[in-house]
C-alpha cells in the first residue's frame, strides 16, 4: 500500500542504499504512524474521539469503519525496502507484528484520547508493561515504582527486573520525600499506577514528573483504573502512560490487550522492544478494541454515575463501615482528585462490619453482580481482596496497607444504578 503514511519521510530520504537517515539526529520526528485520512476538526470532546480517531471507511468499497485487515505480511516494493534500509520500517506495512492498519487505526484512536503523538496496542497490559519499561532502561540501572502495584507489575518488578540485574526500590508515591529520598545516581524510571487497586489511591502525576525531571530520570503512569477520559497522564507531565486495555479501553470483558502511548520519540524505542519480546495486537483483536472504545466516554460516564450512586448508598448503609471511592469527600486523596481527574471511575471499595466472613457470604447472594476478577466491563463484577489480589499477604500485612477486613471491590457496570443497589440491599439483607 504504497503512500499509507501521513508522515512521509520520503521526501527526506536520501537514495537507497545509505543508511544516512537513521543517523541524521535532526530529522523530524511526525506523530503517527498513521493512516491517510481527511483531517478531523480541532478541539473535538472525548465522545467524538471515541468514535472518529483513527478510524477509516474502507477506501476501496466506501464500507463504513475500518476494515479487519487479518493478514500477517504486506507485498514489498521499492518503498518497503527502502523503509527497511533507511530505519524508518515503523511507517510502512511489511509483516503485522512490525504493524498492521487494523493497529495503526485503533492505536490512533488511543493516541487521540490520550493526547499523544503515538501508541503502540499489544497482546496484554502485561506485554505493553514489560516493553515499555525495558525500553525506557539501560542496563544494570535503577528504578522506582509504587508500594502498591497491580500483581502482575509486581511480578514483573519483583522477579523478572532483578534477575535481568535491574534493582528496584518501593516507595509510597504519596510521600514525594520518600520518593526523593529512593532517588539513586543511576535512576532511570519512576513507574506508578494513576489509581490503586483496592485501595483507590491516586499519585499526584505533576509532582512525580517534577521529581523524575528533576533527577533526569523518566515517569511511566499505569492509568487503567482511570481511562484516558479520568486522566490524561501525558499531559501532567508523564513520559509514557500505560492500560491494560482488557479493562476500561475495551469494556466489554472480552479481550486481553494493552497500550502505551506518549511522544513519537519514545514510543519508537518502545516499539522495537514490542518486535523482540512479540507480543503483538492480532488485527481481528484490534477491531474488536476499536469497537469498544467507540462507546468510551459513553461507558465511563455510565460507570462514574452508577458507582458515585453505589457509594452513597453504601456509606449510609449499617453493615457498612468503610466506603471508597473518589467521588466521596472522605476519600484521603479527595482533594487530588478534585484537581487531576477529570471524571470518576467505576471502581468502589467497602468493607463489611462482619469482616472477611460476611464479605464471603455477600457474594453468593448477590443476583445481577458477577463474582468475578478485572474490572471496566459492562457488567459490574465484585471480588474480595483478601482471596484475590492480596492472596498473598497475611491478614496483618493486610491491615498494615490499609486493607479492612471485610474488604469487597466493586467494578460498577453500565447497568441501571436502582438495580445494583436493589441487589446489594437484598443480599445484605439476608447476612
Ligand atoms: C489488569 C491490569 C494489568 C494487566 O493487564 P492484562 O491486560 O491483564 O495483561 C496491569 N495493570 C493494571 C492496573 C491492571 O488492572
Amino acid at each position: 500500500m504504497p503512500g499509507l503514511c501521513k508522515g512521509d519521510p520520503r521526501s527526506k530520504a536520501p537514495a537507497v542504499g545509505s543508511a544516512a537517515w537513521v543517523n541524521e539526529l535532526g530529522r523530524a520526528r511526525r506523530p503517527g504512524p498513521a493512516l491517510p485520512a481527511a483531517a478531523l476538526p480541532a478541539a473535538l470532546g472525548s465522545s467524538t474521539l471515541s468514535v472518529h480517531a483513527g478510524s477509516r471507511d474502507d477506501p476501496a468499497t466506501g464500507a463504513v469503519g475500518t476494515p479487519i485487515y487479518q493478514n500477517s505480511t504486506f507485498v514489498l516494493g521499492a518503498e518497503q525496502y527502502r523503509a527497511i534500509d533507511q530505519g524508518y520500517a515503523r511507517d510502512r506495512f511489511i509483516y503485522t507484528r512490525y504493524g498492521n492498519p487494523s493497529q495503526w487505526a485503533v492505536q490512533e484512536k488511543i493516541a487521540a484520547l490520550e493526547g499523544a503523538e503515538s501508541a503502540l496496542v499489544f497482546a496484554s497490559g502485561m506485554a505493553a508493561i514489560a516493553a515499555s519499561v525495558l525500553a525506557m532502561l539501560d542496563r544494570g540501572v535503577h528504578l522506582i515504582a509504587s508500594k502498591e502495584l497491580y500483581g502482575g507489575s509486581y511480578a514483573f518488578f519483583h522477579h523478572e527486573l532483578p534477575s535481568l540485574g535491574f534493582s528496584v526500590s518501593y516507595v509510597d508515591p504519596r510521600d514525594p520525600n520518600a520518593v526523593r529520598a529512593a532517588l539513586r545516581p543511576n535512576t532511570m524510571l519512576l513507574f506508578f499506577e494513576a489509581m490503586t487497586n483496592p485501595l483507590l489511591n491516586l499519585v499526584d502525576i505533576a509532582a512525580m514528573a517534577a521529581i523524575a525531571r528533576a533527577a533526569g530520570a523518566k515517569l511511566i503512569v499505569d492509568a487503567t483504573f482511570v481511562s484516558p477520559l479520568g486522566v490524561r497522564a501525558l499531559e501532567h507531565g508523564a513520559d509514557l502512560v500505560l492500560h491494560s486495555g482488557s479493562k476500561y479501553l475495551n469494556g466489554h470483558s472480552d479481550l486481553i490487550c494493552g497500550a502505551v502511548a506518549g511522544s513519537r520519540k519514545y514510543v519508537d524505542r518502545v516499539w522495537p522492544r514490542l518486535l523482540a519480546y512479540g507480543g503483538c495486537l492480532d488485527p481481528h483483536a484490534c477491531f474488536l478494541l476499536e469497537r469498544g472504545l467507540k462507546t468510551l466516554a459513553l461507558r465511563m460516564r455510565a460507570h462514574e454515575q452508577g458507582a458515585s450512586a453505589i457509594a452513597e448508598y453504601l456509606a449510609r448503609h449499617r453493615q457498612v463501615g468503610w466506603v471508597r471511592h473518589t467521588s466521596r469527600a472522605d476519600h484521603p486523596d479527595h482533594a487530588l482528585a478534585t484537581r487531576q481527574l477529570r471524571q470518576h471511575s467505576g471502581v468502589v471499595a467497602f468493607a463489611l462490619h462482619g469482616g472477611d466472613a460476611a464479605a464471603l457470604a455477600l457474594l453468593p447472594r448477590l443476583r445481577l453482580m458477577r463474582e468475578a476478577t478485572s474490572l471496566g466491563g459492562v457488567e459490574t463484577l465484585v471480588s474480595l481482596p483478601f482471596n484475590t489480589s492480596h492472596a498473598a499477604f497475611t491478614a496483618e500485612q493486610r491491615a498494615q496497607i490499609g486493607i479492612p477486613p471485610g474488604c469487597v471491590r466493586l467494578s460498577v457496570g453500565i447497568e441501571d444504578p436502582a438495580d445494583l443497589i436493589a441487589d446489594l440491599d437484598q443480599a445484605l439483607a439476608t447476612i
